[in-house]
Formats: structure tokens, C-alpha cells, sequence
């Protein structure tokens, strides 16, 4: 099908939040107040950090400031592909922290199975579906690269299945499928809004005051309590929590590890019986494509198709825009991807297009830190898989908080700090050569160039 008139009638927002299920939001903080723990931002970073927070101490008085509406940026935008792996997958957490890799790889599957437990305990409807990931190969160096992987995994006793090309695609069915390997237990799908609106409801239960529609716009310190100025009021917390993403950070420190990236997605109709049936796809499996510049696509509860990915956009400056939620260069190119992987859903449309930005560092996992002499401690930099890590992430902020050492904070990954980007102009300059890198070592069975190879021994990167 052409993909313009595929694209023709898709409505202009993200599916996720255009649903009645979306909750009115809390009122404006109007005056000024104080607390315990004051946290900013309502994505899943602040949501699961004020969540636990009353977990670990009920009598704590805590506050959640979000700018705008709980879940909507990133948070209730994504992929919805909930993953175990806190490290950007395992290759990259191999790669930087090799001593720590067995421990890190336990550990995220621990988080993800007490995601699970708290969506249990707290009755949050999220279609959560422990389904694991598939792992495609389109080329054959995807399938090398696979294999390659496969030997990692067996070294660390992980719950991965080889699929060879007829396997792989009895699973789902593509032509373009030459190998997979389904990770079975280390992802969930989920419905990222649902999630974000069933944590808030939790928060409320247990006693946090959420104010939405409250942006911070500066912070100050009296030595005991630290003050958080919204345009009507202020909260003071003894202890702050930031899970403010790739926004424009409160501490200025942050601005040079993180530099906002734009992901697109589209979502179709849903598939009648019969066109489910020509994509077999019964274990319903998150699938991603081993490409540089990969695709990640999934089912939703009503047999829908989310397709995502491929360009991983910065625009120069490295603003955050509305008008860079959508890219219709992006979105055709996407749909056109769709039906060459599923030439058999030829007639099946769009309903929704949509972008969201991503909080990227040049070491693809989150960081985490402290200011203000211990009080207030902050976490950032998820590059594109923060859904499951973004709880670990708020434990982390929690632990730092409490002064307590734990298995945690003693991580490396925890105490080290990315390699931050060079100011601006030469930041867009530097990324846009690495993009243009990236893309062409796709087209050239993964070769990648002398500026790859550079970036790559420095162990420095650039991704979604
Ligand atoms: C298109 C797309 C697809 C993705 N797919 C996946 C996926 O499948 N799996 C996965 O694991 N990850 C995915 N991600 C990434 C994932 O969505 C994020 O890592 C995660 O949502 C980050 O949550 P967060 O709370 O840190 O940030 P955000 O969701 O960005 O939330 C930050 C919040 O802080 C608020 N805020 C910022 N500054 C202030 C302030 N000064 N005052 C008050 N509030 C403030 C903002 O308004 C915002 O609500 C995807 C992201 C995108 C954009």
C-alpha cells in the first residue's frame, strides 16, 4: 500500500495518551508547602521514586511536581517494550562493566520482577504481557552479530533460544527474517500510559500529594531545606528527588551528559483475525531488528501494530520542540519498512503517528548523582530503555538519599559518570557525522568506518 495514503487518516498524537482511560490531573501547587521528599517530574522516573519512597517509610510526607501531565512525554510515548536489562542490553553492560555484569543482569531481572509484583499488589491494569523479546536478523552480518551474542549468552547461563531462519519465522512471519534469538524472560510489553496513570493513582493511595501542571522553574538552598519556585507556589523539601529526563535540567551539571534525541512511531488499525493469523506471531513477542538503526514493533492487547524506531533524530542546538513530535519524512520511511516486513498486512492503515524525546548519554545507560551536600540526588540518560531501568534508577535515588550504602551504590556503573558531549555548535557537528556514520555502516554490512572505530575504543557512542 502506498504509505502516504496509509499515513492519510493517522491521527497526529501518541496512541498511548489518546485514551479515555487518561485521568484528569491533580491540581496546580498554589501557595507554598513543605515536605519530607519533594520530587520533580511525573514520568516513571519521579512516579516510581515517590511510590517507593512511601513503600519504604509510610510516614514520610512526600511531593510530586510535574510541569506538565503525568505521562506525557517520553513516559507515555514508548515502545512499551519493559525490559530486564538495566545496562542498555547486555553487550554494552559487558562491554563497560565486566566485573559487575553477572550481578547488574541478576539485578535487572529482580527489577523487572517486582515491576510485576507491584502491578499486582497495587491492582495497575497495564496489559502487562511477560512475552520476552525476539531478536531479528534482516542481513546476514545481523545474523554474525547474533551469533555472537549467542556465545556471550551461553558463558552467563542466560534464557535466550536460537531460531533459525524457518524457526524464526513460524514465531512471526517476514520474509526478510534470516535468524532470531528470543529473549524469554527479560521483557514484558505493557501499555506505558496505563502504567504511568496506575502508578499515579498508587502514589495518591498511599498518601503522596501530586500537583500536575506545576513546572519548576528554579530551586534554592537554606542550607537545611531546598526550595522548588513553581509559578504559584513553592514546595521545600529536606531531601529532593530529579526525574526530570532530558528536560532543561535544574542543575546545571546535567547539561552535558545528556542531549535530547527524537524516536518516532506509528500505530495500525487493529488486525482482523484472519490478517493476525498470516502474521502467526501467537507468543506475542516484543521484536526488534539488529540494525544500527533498528525497528522495534509489537502487538497491543487489541492486536494492533506499534512500529517504531529507525531514525534516531537530533536537531541541531538540541532544543526540545512540539513541532519535533512529527516528522512525516520519518513516518513514510516507516511505513514503507512496515509492509516490506509484512508484505502480507498490505492493506492495513495507520491510526496514530507520533515522536517523543529521549534523554541519550554517550554511554546508553542511566547515570546517577548527588548535589546540595547529599540532599538532593538525581537520575538520567536512559537512552531509549528507561521503561524497566527508571525503577531501579529511583532505588538508586532513594538509597543515595538515605546515606545508606547498598548493593547499589556500590555498583561502578553507579558511581561513574558519562563521558560528557562537547558544548555547542560542535555537539550537533559531532553528532551529525556519527549519525551519518551509523547509517552507513547499515548499508555496508555493519563496516563501520575509522570515526566508529574511534568512538567505539573510547567506549563512547551514540544510540536510542
Ligand atoms: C518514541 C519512544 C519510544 C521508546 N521506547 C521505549 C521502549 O520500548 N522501552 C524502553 O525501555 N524505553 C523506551 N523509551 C524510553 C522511555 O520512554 C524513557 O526512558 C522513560 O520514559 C524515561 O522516563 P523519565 O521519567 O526519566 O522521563 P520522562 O518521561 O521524559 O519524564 C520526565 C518528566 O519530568 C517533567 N519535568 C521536567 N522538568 C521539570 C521541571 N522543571 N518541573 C516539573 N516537571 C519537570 C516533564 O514534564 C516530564 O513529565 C522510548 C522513548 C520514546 C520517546
Amino acid at each position: 500500500m502506498d504509505p502516504l495514503k496509509a499515513l492519510a487518516d493517522a491521527e497526529r498524537k501518541p496512541y498511548w495518551l489518546d485514551s479515555p482511560a487518561r485521568p484528569e490531573p491533580r491540581p496546580r501547587l498554589f501557595g507554598n508547602t513543605s515536605a519530607d521528599l519533594v520530587v520533580v517530574g511525573g514520568g516513571f522516573s519521579g512516579l516510581w521514586t515517590a511510590l517507593m519512597a512511601k513503600e519504604r517509610d509510610p510516614s514520610q510526607d512526600v511531593v510530586l511536581l510535574e510541569g506538565r501531565r503525568i505521562g506525557w512525554a517520553a513516559t507515555g510515548r514508548n515502545g512499551g517494550f519493559c525490559m530486564a536489562t538495566l545496562t542498555h542490553g547486555l553487550a554494552n553492560g559487558l562491554e563497560r562493566w565486566p566485573e559487575d555484569i553477572d550481578r547488574l543482569e541478576r539485578m535487572g531481572v529482580e527489577n523487572l520482577d517486582e515491576i510485576e509484583r507491584t502491578l499486582e499488589r497495587h491492582g495497575v491494569d497495564c496489559s502487562f504481557e511477560r512475552t520476552g523479546e525476539l531478536h531479528v536478523a534482516t542481513e546476514p552480518w545481523q545474523l554474525d552479530g547474533l551469533n555472537d551474542h549467542l556465545d556471550l549468552i551461553s558463558d552467563l547461563g542466560l534464557d535466550y533460544v536460537p531460531l533459525d531462519r524457518e524457526q524464526v519465522r513460524a514465531e512471526v512471519n517476514s520474509p526478510t527474517y534470516l535468524g532470531g534469538l528470543w529473549e524469554r524472560s527479560g521483557c514484558a510489553m505493557l501499555d506505558p500510559a496505563r502504567l504511568a496513570w496506575g502508578l499515579r493513582e498508587a502514589c495518591l493511595r498511599l498518601g503522596v500529594r501530586v500537583y500536575e501542571r506545576s513546572p519548576v522553574r528554579s530551586m534554592d538552598d537554606d542550607g537545611v531545606t531546598i526550595g522548588l519556585r513553581t509559578p504559584y507556589g513553592v514546595a521545600r523539601g529536606r531531601r529532593v528527588a530529579l526525574g526530570t529526563g532530558v528536560f532543561p535540567p535544574l542543575l546545571r551539571r546535567l547539561k552535558h551528559f545528556v542531549v535530547p534525541v527524537y524516536d518516532y512511531a506509528l500505530m495500525t488499525e487493529p488486525l482482523t483475525d484472519a490478517q493476525l493469523a498470516e502474521v502467526g506471531w501467537r507468543n506475542r513477542q516484543g521484536v526488534g531488528d539488529s540494525g544500527n538503526q533498528f525497528h522495534y514493533y509489537r502487538l497491543t492487547d487489541d492486536n494492533r501494530v506499534l512500529w517504531g524506531g529507525y531514525d534516531a533524530v537530533y536537531y541541531n542546538g538540541g532544543l526540545v520542540k512540539p513541532e519535533y513530535e512529527q516528522r512525516d519524512e520519518t513516518f513514510v520511511k516507516l511505513a514503507g519498512h512496515f509492509y516490506e516486513t509484512f508484505p502480507q498486512l498490505d492493506g492495513v492503515r495507520f491510526t496514530h503517528r507520533w515522536g517523543g524525546v529521549i534523554d541519550t548519554c554517550s554511554r546508553f545507560s542511566a547515570f546517577y548523582g548527588q548535589a546540595h551536600g547529599g540532599r538532593l540526588a538525581y537520575a538520567a540518560g536512559y537512552t531509549g530503555m528507561g521503561v524497566g531501568a527508571t525503577r531501579f534508577g529511583a532505588n538508586v535515588m532513594l538509597d543515595l538519599l538515605s546515606g545508606e550504602r547498598t548493593e547499589r551504590t556500590e555498583l561502578r556503573m553507579v558511581k561513574e559518570k558519562p563521558f560528557p558531549f562537547p558544548p555547542e555548535p560542535v555537539r550537533s557537528g559531532v553528532i551529525q557525522f556519527t549519525r551519518w556514520s551509523i547509517a552507513q555502516a547499515d548499508q555496508h554490512q555493519g563496516r563501520r568506518n575509522l570515526w566508529l572505530r574511534t568512538l567505539d575504543r573510547m567506549g563512547l557512542g551514540f544510540d536510542s
